[in-house]
């Protein structure tokens, strides 16, 4: 072991532990009981009170005139049997600390951890707790212990403590857990109590959607069906208004042909209308010549009869007036034959007339381009005859009334009379024949101007007929025109109702969905059926309306909320896992660390049954096993059953120092043989021993030191005389310890 500034060893001190009994010896504070600190400090020790200060900064060096800055211990192992479970012929444990504070650990020189140092001790026999380094004034209290804390010194040096450290490790760990499970427990109550509502909500609101994409779809499709259905329609009206349209055009070309033809018919026949209207005049005016002729003809014969009347009056006597005679005189009777004259002259002259129309319409009839102009001579025929009757008219009222003398003697003027009736009646009977000719020339001309006036009459008829028959044919045509018409206009106002039905269609699925036509054909199929269809969309509405309100965020907050529930549902699974599994090795450890201590237990209780009677000549001893059933993992406890002879049977409290100090060699002996450690450090623990017990212990440890180190500090000279080895400490006046090492051969 090599010191540099640890307590009172300032300066670099070396000891070098021969096998054997090693002693160090010295006054009082000479700094003997430092060098057992510099073991347990170098070897982890962490209690500044075990190492006899108030803090780490203790352990360096100070004096009245300096004050060191750092303290370091080095103790060197020889490994050459692998002792510790280093691949190394020596081990170099190092450990500094400085006065600003920090410590530092070394293996061989490299830096390492305390746990490693602990690590390769551990299972060498020296232990974390360094039981094996029995410091001044302890010895006794370790044989008033409680056997709880027995227990742990034991544990110590078998090496439990190692695996009860696992297991406590994993205790915490396993309580960290516990924690954690009982947190997400919690946290899932709270999780759950949120969750579950919206759980019904979201269901809800799925439901709703699920009914509204179905209907979206329906409705769409649905919509689809009627645009197509619409858009046939609209072809259809289309070609039946184009079909119309042609027809129509069609009639308009009939109706302006017809008018073409009908207007040229009339002007073909304007000319012979002229002709026709010409001819019917002309008959028009012969029929009243003819009339007039009649009448004429009337008039002669109703003279004649009258004339004929008178004369036959005469004639039977009948009529005897005596003036009737008288009265004609010469004067009267020369008026009468130049009216006769006159008459027959007319007569005459519209005979000429008549011929000569009648030549005239005979010429006009052979010769149509001849116009026939017969007016004059009519108006003349006219006016002749006018003449005449008025004549005759007026020759009758004369001839009664002037040719009636009273003075005129009866039988001439019966004579007269007669003659003149006669007279008259031979004229009448020759005017009469005259007009009997006229008429006949009259009948003539009739005869023949009436096939030509009827011939006129029908070629105009033909075409009349025509014209007529294409009126007819424009009505009809004009019939079909408006019906055409109509039809169109029919046509365009379905169309306008299309337009408007594709439009509130469109507007309808565009206001509801959002989506354009476009996309709505891109993206639906047309229904097949639409009578099923629409009832698939009531059927949807109505579901719809059942659902009612729904929460629209529910699904999504649902969704969150189960996420972070199925997380900590996951974490409670991991950490159940954990538990788990942390509790089968906290009981499998429980259990090997049992059995292991049992096993060994039952050593170490039969070596303190003899160190007891080597100690205790007149005495018994024994380990025994307690248990408190507080529950928990250490509640074995060791108790000792001790009867140290002399019929002393008091506890263990009431021992002597000296008494209790030799229990407690036992008990540690008894222990260290189990498990040997290489080396022990006891500090004045023979202090308390008279000769003859201390002859007791000495022999014990002189057979114990047999294979291993012993080093112990003591005053007493008979513990001296076993030494292999003694180093002397001694301090001057700068109060620094110094060894002063004195090599003894062993008397065996
Ligand atoms: P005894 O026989 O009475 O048990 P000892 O030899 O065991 O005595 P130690 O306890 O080892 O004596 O040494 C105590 C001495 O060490 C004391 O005098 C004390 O002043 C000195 N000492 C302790 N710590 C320091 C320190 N940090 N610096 C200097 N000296 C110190
Ligand atoms: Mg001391």
């Amino acid at each position: 072991m090599t010191l540099r500034g640890f307590k009172s060893f300032a300066n670099k001190s070396k000891l070098v532990f021969e096998p054997g009994i090693c002693m160090i010896v010295g006054p009082n504070g000479s700094g003997k009981s430092n060098i057992a600190d510099a073991m347990s400090w170098v070897l982890g020790e962490q209690s500044p009170k075990t190492l006899r200060g108030e803090s780490m900064g203790d352990i360096i060096f100070r004096n009245k005139k300096e004050e060191l800055g750092i303290a370091e211990v080095s103790l060197v192992f020889d490994n050459s049997d692998r002792m510790l479970p280093l691949e190394f012929q020596e081990v170099k444990v190092t450990r500094r600390v400085y006065s600003k504070g920090g410590s530092e650990y070394f293996i061989n020189s490299s830096p390492c951890r305390l746990l490693d140092i602990h690590e390769i001790i551990s299972d060498s026999g020296i232990g974390k707790g360094l039981h094996v380094i029995v410091n001044q004034g302890q010895i006794s209290e370790i044989a008033v212990l409680k056997p709880l804390d027995r227990k742990d010194i034991i544990d110590e040096l078998i090496g439990i403590s190692k695996h009860k450290i696992r297991r406590d490790r994993s205790k915490s760990k396993l309580l960290k857990i516990k924690e954690n499970i009982n947190r997400i427990n919690d946290l899932t109550q709270e999780v759950r109590r949120i969750m579950d509502p919206l759980k019904t909500e979201a269901k809800k609101a799925q439901e709703y959607y699920d009914v509204s994409n179905a209907l979206k779809k329906e409705e769409i499709s649905l919509f689809l069906t009627y645009i197509n259905d619409l858009n046939h329609k609209w072809d259809f009206e289309n070609k039946a208004y184009s079909k119309y349209k042609d027809e129509l055009e069609d009639v308009l070309k009939k109706i302006t042909s017809a008018i073409k033809v009908k207007k040229e018919y009339e002007k073909l026949i304007s000319s012979k209308k002229d002709e026709f209207n010409y001819w019917e005049e002309k008959l028009e005016n012969f029929k009243s010549s003819e009339d007039a002729l009649d009448n004429m003809r009337a008039l002669v014969k109703s003279q004649r009869t009258m004339f004929s009347t008178v004369y036959n009056m005469f004639d039977l006597k009948l009529y005897r007036d005596k003036g009737t005679e008288k009265s004609l005189t010469k004067k009267s009777e020369g008026k009468f034959s130049s009216a006769v004259q006159i008459f027959s002259d007319r007569i005459k002259k519209i005979e000429k007339l008549f011929n000569r129309i009648l030549k005239k319409i005979n010429t006009a009839a052979i010769d149509r381009a001849i116009m026939l102009d017969i007016d004059g001579d009519e108006n003349l025929i006219r006016k002749e005859l006018d003449d005449l009757k008025e004549m005759i008219d007026r020759y009758n009222v004369d001839s009664i009334n002037k040719n009636k003398p009273k003075n005129l003697p009866n039988k001439d003027r019966e004579d007269k009379i007669k003659y003149l009736c006669k007279e008259n009646l031979d004229r009448s009977e020759q005017l009469s024949e005259i007009l009997k000719r006229v008429f006949v020339v009259s009948k003539e001309i009739k005869k023949r101007l009436y096939p030509e006036f009827e011939k006129k009459k029908n070629s105009v008829k033909e075409e009349l007929n025509s014209i007529n028959k294409l009126e007819i044919d424009v009505s009809k045509l004009n019939i079909s025109k408006s019906n055409l018409e109509n039809n169109l206009y029919k046509i365009n106002l379905r169309k306008e109702q299309i337009k408007e039905k594709v439009k509130d269609l469109t507007l309808r699925i565009v206001d509801e969905y959002n989506i354009s036509v476009d996309f709505a054909f891109k993206n639906y199929k047309p229904v097949t059926d639409v009578k099923e269809s629409s009832t698939i969309v009531n059927k949807l509405r109505n579901e719809l309306k059942k659902i009612g309100i729904v929460n629209p965020n529910a699904i999504l907050e649902y969704n969150k909320i189960k996420e972070r529930f199925d997380f900590l549902w996951s974490q409670k699974q991991d950490l159940n896992e954990s538990k788990k599994g942390l509790e089968e090795l906290i009981t499998k450890i429980n259990k090997e660390i049992e059995e292991y201590f049992i096993e060994r237990f039952e050593a170490i209780n039969k070596n303190f049954k003899n160190y007891f009677k080597t100690l205790f000549p007149l005495g018994e001893g024994e380990l025994q096993l307690t248990s408190d059933n507080s529950g928990g993992d250490d509640n074995i406890g060791v108790d000792l059953k001790v009867d140290i002879g002399n019929s002393k049977f008091v506890p263990l409290s009431l021992l002597s120092g000296g008494e209790k100090t030799l229990v407690s060699i036992a008990f540690l002996f008894s222990i260290f043989s189990t498990k040997p450690s290489p080396f022990y450090i006891f500090d004045e623990i023979d202090a308390s021993l008279d000769d003859m017990n201390l002859n007791r212990f000495l022999s014990l440890v002189k057979k114990f030191s047999g294979n291993r180190q012993i080093i112990m500090i003591t005053h007493q000279k008979k513990s001296m005389e076993i030494a292999n080895t003694i180093y002397g400490v001694s301090m001057q006046s700068d109060s620094i310890s110094r060894i002063i090492a004195e090599k003894l051969n062993s008397k065996e």
